[in-house]
């Protein structure tokens, strides 16, 4: 196509209502405003089957293909979102309807250079055809301004990627942008469905931001580590009809927050839970064996004459033996349903979910004989020649409370000290 004839099409298309020869004049001098203000911009004209039929200097210089060689192309050769089986014959009545489209997508110059780029699209006809006057406007601009954050950014048009910065290729290992973008189609894929994490949930970034929703966390498989990332994510509006959604990566700070948590119920000398989570767990360890109907055992021990063994042997190896009775007794314990406590002193406490009576009954005895095996020397204990313990066992029934749960645990206790030590005493199970 020749200057003139793209000027005589744009004309009568775009900046004039008619065709009388004063409106053309006034629309040329608008065409060359129109130029003059686009000069940097990308200039192209592609016929229904989207094949170039006029490119500008600019598209030759930006995309490094000569004039022919693009004349001879499609969009979709450098679109790499250009999906040519969507520009169908609803896709042009719909752009005979509005006259001007514009899309973001991703442009690909012939060494493969990567422009992100803004589309305006014009619908034009012309001597019985209609033809595409697209505008390209280069907004590399805003990658640059991306890559000096902190943080993972994406663009998203919908869900459409349309950029990542380097800190995203980088995370997940991509070397370039069109292969990250030919493996991920939204950004809704990198999420790892889990509880308390964001799902794979593709309206989440338009809820999010119609809705102003708190920050959500990601997890995400690091393909250089194998190990889980988690991260902050936010969407927020860029513009019209873009999303910038930014990935803060808060894995060290998460980590550190469950190690503060974890020290925060565990007992710094035997690594059980202590006292303060044992006050948090029974009522709710209560409450859902009241709802599924099931039974709960609270176990009482506490350690035979140790305050003799203290004198005797001195603390520090008062405080071994602590550590080995609390091993022993996570040995003992250790389904998932069992929550082993250091309540205090020498004093512990298992909460554990009961099958059966009997049987735990029967485990806490196992405890019992596994301590006095530990064959740990205590020469002024009473009842053995070893370290041994008393232990008290309650039964949670429908009525009662954490209270009365661990005063009941607490009078078995007592039984098992005052009929002997190195005893295991049950209501309702009789002791020799
Ligand atoms: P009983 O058989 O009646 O339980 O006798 P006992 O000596 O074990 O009972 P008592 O409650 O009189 O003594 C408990 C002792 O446990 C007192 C204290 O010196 C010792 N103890 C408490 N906490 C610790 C600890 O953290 N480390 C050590 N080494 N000893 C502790
Ligand atoms: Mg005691
Ligand atoms: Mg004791």
């Amino acid at each position: 196509m020749s200057f003139n004839t793209i000027l005589d099409l744009v004309l009568r298309s775009n900046f004039s209502s008619d065709s009388s020869n004063e409106s053309l004049q006034s629309g040329k001098l608008q065409f060359i405003d129109y130029m003059i203000n686009h000069i940097s911009n990308l200039i192209f004209v592609a016929d229904q089957n989207n094949r170039f039929v006029y490119v500008n200097d600019s598209v030759v210089r930006k995309y490094n293909y000569s004039r022919e060689e693009l004349l001879d192309m499609t969009i979709s050769d450098i679109d790499i979102h250009f999906d040519a089986s969507t520009f169908n014959d609803t896709f042009w009545k719909e752009f005979a309807d509005k006259k001007t489209l514009q899309f973001h997508s991703i442009h690909k110059a012939k060494d493969w250079t990567l422009y992100p780029v803004l589309i305006h699209a014009h619908y034009v006809e012309y001597e019985d055809q209609v033809y595409n006057f697209g505008v390209i406007e280069d907004e590399s601009y805003i990658q640059k301004l991306l890559d000096t954050q902190d943080g993972f950014v994406i663009l998203t048009d919908g869900t459409k990627l349309i950029m990542a910065n380097k800190k995203m290729l980088n995370f997940f290992g991509y070397p370039d942008l069109l292969t990250f973008i030919s493996q991920h189609k939204c950004i809704c894929e990198f999420f790892i469905e889990e509880k308390g994490f964001l799902v794979n949930r593709p309206s989440w970034i338009d809820e999010s931001v119609k809705a102003h929703h708190e920050d959500a966390k990601a997890k995400i498989k690091n393909p250089a580590t194998g190990k889980d990332n988690i991260f902050l994510v936010r969407a927020s509006p860029f513009d019209k009809n873009r999303f910038v959604v930014t990935f803060t990566d808060i894995t060290q700070a998460e980590n550190y927050k469950s190690k503060l948590e974890h020290l925060a119920i565990t007992d710094g000398m035997t690594s059980l839970f202590n006292r303060r989570y044992f006050n948090k767990i029974l009522p709710r360890e209560i409450n859902r064996t009241k709802r599924n109907n099931t039974q709960l055992a609270f176990i009482m021990l506490d350690v035979d004459f140790f305050k003799l063994y203290n004198d005797t042997y001195g603390h520090l190896r008062g405080d071994d033996v602590l550590i080995s009775i609390a091993s022993t007794i996570q040995k003992h314990f250790n389904r998932a349903s069992d929550f082993c406590f250091r309540l205090g002193g020498e004093e512990f406490g298992i909460i554990c979910t009961v099958n059966a009576i009997n049987e735990v009954y029967q485990q806490a005895e196992q405890l019992r004989i596994g301590i006095e095996d530990l064959h740990i020397e205590h020469r002024h204990n009473n009842v053995s020649n070893y370290i041994t313990a008393s232990i008290g066992i309650a039964i949670f029934d429908r009525f009662g409370t954490a209270e009365t749960l661990y005063s009941q645990a607490d009078a078995e206790l007592y039984k098992a000290k005052e009929s002997g030590r190195n005893k295991v005493c049950m209501k309702h199970i009789k002791t020799i």
